[in-house]
C-alpha cells in the first residue's frame, strides 16, 4: 500500500517489527493463559508477562510489581481518577488538573464531579506550560489528587511534572500526583524514581507497540489504595480483573526495552528531522505560527498554523500526500477548533488552520523533504487562490 507519508504519531504508532517478531509465539504455541499455576501453558504465559513488566519498569523506573496492566492508558488513567478519588474520599473531595489534559483526564474528572467531588482546572501560558506555582496554588488540605500530563499529544509542550509534583507535596504531603506520561514515555527521559509521582499512566501503541495494552503504575511505598473499575478474578492485585492479554504485553514490554536502548539515538535524530521540517516550510512559505513552546517540546512534534488559508481547503490538500491531524476536530459538525489551542490563546481562525505533525521512528529526511514541498506547493496555491 503506498498510502500518504505517515507522520501522525502522535495519534498512533506503526508496531516495530521487532515488537511483532516478540509477539507472534505467543499468539499459536505460547497461547496458554499467566494465571493457570497447573502446567507449563501458563508457567510460560506468566513468566512472558514477568519479563515483559520488568521491560516497562526499565523504561520508566519502579519495580515491575508497582504496574497495573490495563487495557489501555485511556483505562489507566480511568483508574487512577476514579480509583483514588474513590479510595480516599474520606480526606476530601478536590481534584487539580490542566485545562489542556487529554480527554481521558477531562471526561474522568467531569465523571467524578457528577459524583460530588470538585475539580480546579488550571490554564497554562500562551506558551503551553503550566508553572509548579501555579498547581500548587490550588492545592489545598482537601485536595486528593492533582493529575498534570508530561507532554501534550497536540502541541507536544513538556511540563516540569518532577517540579510540579515535588511543589503539591510541599503543600499538602497527601494529595496523590497523577502524570499522563503517555506521550513522553519513550521519547524523553522519564523515571519514576526519586519523584514524587505516585501513579503514571502509558500506552504501548504511542511507542510502537500494540493497540489495548497500557500500564498504571502505583505507588507502593507508602502504598496506594485504588477501588478498582473492573472486579472479577482478582488479577493484578487486585486492581484490575481479566486475563492478561499475554502477547499484547509481551509487545508492550518488547516496545519498552527498544525505547530505553535507542532514546538517546533516535531523539535527536527526530529533533533535526522536525527542525528541518520547520525550516523548510518556513523558508518557503512565510506566515507561519508555532502553536505552543518550542523549546520545551518532545521531538517529535510541530504545531503549526497559517496565514491567509483555509482550514479546511489545506488540510485536504495535503491529505492525499501526508497523514497528519489538525487543530479543527472536524468529526463533528460543528467544526470546534481544538481545546487545547483555545486554552492556551489561540484564536480560532488560527486554531482552524492547525496541522499537527507527529514525527517518528519510520521517518525519514526524504520524507520531510517531500512534505515540504507538499505544504509549500498547497500553501502557495490555496494563497494565490484567495487573494
Ligand atoms: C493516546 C493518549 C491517551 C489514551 O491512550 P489509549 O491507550 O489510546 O487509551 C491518553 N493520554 C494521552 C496524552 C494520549 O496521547
Amino acid at each position: 500500500m503506498a498510502g500518504p507519508i505517515y507522520m501522525d504519531n502522535h495519534a498512533t504508532t506503526s508496531v516495530d517489527p521487532r515488537v511483532l517478531d516478540a509477539m507472534l509465539p505467543y499468539f499459536s504455541e505460547r497461547f496458554g493463559n499467566a494465571a493457570s499455576r497447573s502446567h507449563a501453558y501458563g508457567w510460560m504465559a506468566e513468566e512472558a508477562v514477568d519479563v515483559a513488566r520488568e521491560q516497562i519498569a526499565g523504561l520508566i523506573g519502579g519495580g515491575p510489581r508497582d504496574l497495573v496492566i490495563t487495557s489501555g492508558a485511556t483505562e489507566s488513567i480511568n483508574l487512577a481518577l476514579k480509583g483514588a478519588a474513590r479510595s480516599y474520599r474520606s480526606r476530601g473531595e478536590h481534584i487539580v488538573t490542566v485545562a489542556t489534559e487529554h480527554k481521558a483526564v477531562l471526561d474522568s474528572c467531569k465523571a467524578l464531579t457528577r459524583d460530588g467531588f470538585r475539580v480546579t482546572y488550571v490554564s497554562p501560558g500562551s506558551d503551553g506550560l503550566v508553572t509548579p506555582d501555579q498547581i500548587a496554588a490550588e492545592v489545598g488540605s482537601d485536595t486528593i489528587i492533582a493529575s498534570v500530563m508530561h507532554v501534550n499529544n497536540e502541541i507536544g509542550v513538556v511540563q516540569p511534572i518532577e517540579d510540579i509534583a515535588a511543589a503539591v507535596k510541599r503543600v499538602n504531603e497527601s494529595c496523590l500526583v497523577h502524570c499522563d506520561a503517555v506521550q513522553g514515555a519513550g521519547k524523553l527521559p522519564f523515571s519514576v524514581d526519586g519523584s514524587h509521582l505516585d501513579l503514571v499512566s502509558i500506552t504501548a501503541h504511542k511507542l510502537y507497540g500494540p493497540k489495548g495494552v497500557g500500564a498504571l503504575w502505583v505507588r507502593r511505598r507508602p502504598r496506594i489504595r485504588l477501588i478498582p473499575l473492573i472486579d472479577g478474578g482478582g488479577h493484578e492485585r487486585g486492581m484490575r480483573s481479566g486475563t492478561l492479554a499475554v502477547p499484547n504485553i509481551v509487545g508492550f514490554g518488547k516496545a519498552c526495552e527498544i525505547a530505553a536502548a535507542e532514546m538517546a539515538d533516535e531523539a535527536p535524530r527526530i529533533r533535526a528531522m522536525r527542525g528541518r521540517l520547520l525550516e523548510g516550510i518556513r523558508d518557503g512559505a512565510g506566515g507561519i505560527f508555532v502553536n505552543g513552546c518550542l523549546e520545551h517540546r518532545v521531538p517529535g512534534n510541530l504545531n503549526l498554523s497559517f496565514e491567509g488559508v483555509d482550514g479546511e481547503a489545506l488540510l485536504l490538500a495535503v491529505s492525499k500526500g501526508v497523514a497528519v491531524s489538525s487543530g479543527a476536530a472536524c468529526s463533528s459538525a460543528s467544526r470546534e477548533p481544538s481545546y487545547v489551542l483555545r486554552a492556551i490563546g489561540v484564536p480560532d481562525e488560527r486554531a482552524h488552520t492547525s496541522i499537527r505533525f507527529g514525527l517518528g521512528r519510520f521517518n525519514t529526511g526524504d520524507q520531510v523533504e517531500e512534505v515540504i514541498e507538499l505544504v509549500i506547493g498547497a500553501l502557495a496555491r490555496l494563497r494565490r487562490g484567495a487573494s
